[in-house]
């Protein structure tokens, strides 16, 4: 099983700091690890990790970005849908409606 990056995403590295693109290498349903493309720095993820990194991070595009979360769930589905623990769907209806709309249409 190789380790080529499937998808990217916005993260925040845990070693420069940068809130920039990483490389997702995402195995089945599982992320494996992301590659923080500032300093090339790989974190592999327990899944723990990894739905409390998510969490953090789609709850602050709740808050600011929520048309660019909606976009995300298109373009990024794998990733997008690893990150969806039940916390948010307990956000403003309205928005949810619109991903739950965008995923069942795929
Ligand atoms: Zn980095």
């Amino acid at each position: 099983m190789g380790l080529v990056p499937n998808s990217t995403t916005d993260l925040t590295c845990v070693r420069c700091g940068v809130e920039g693109e990483h490389d997702l290498v995402v195995v089945g349903r599982l992320l494996h690890s992301t590659r923080c493309h500032a300093c090339g720095h790989v974190v592999r993820h327990e899944q723990r990790d990894l739905m409390s990194a998510y969490l953090r991070d789609l709850e602050h595009r709740l808050v600011t970005k929520p048309q660019r979360m909606a976009r995300r769930a298109v373009h990024e589905p794998v990733s997008f849908l690893l990150g969806l623990p039940g916390a948010v769907l307990r956000q403003p209806a309205k928005l949810v409606d619109e991903i739950r709309t965008v995923l069942r249409g795929r």
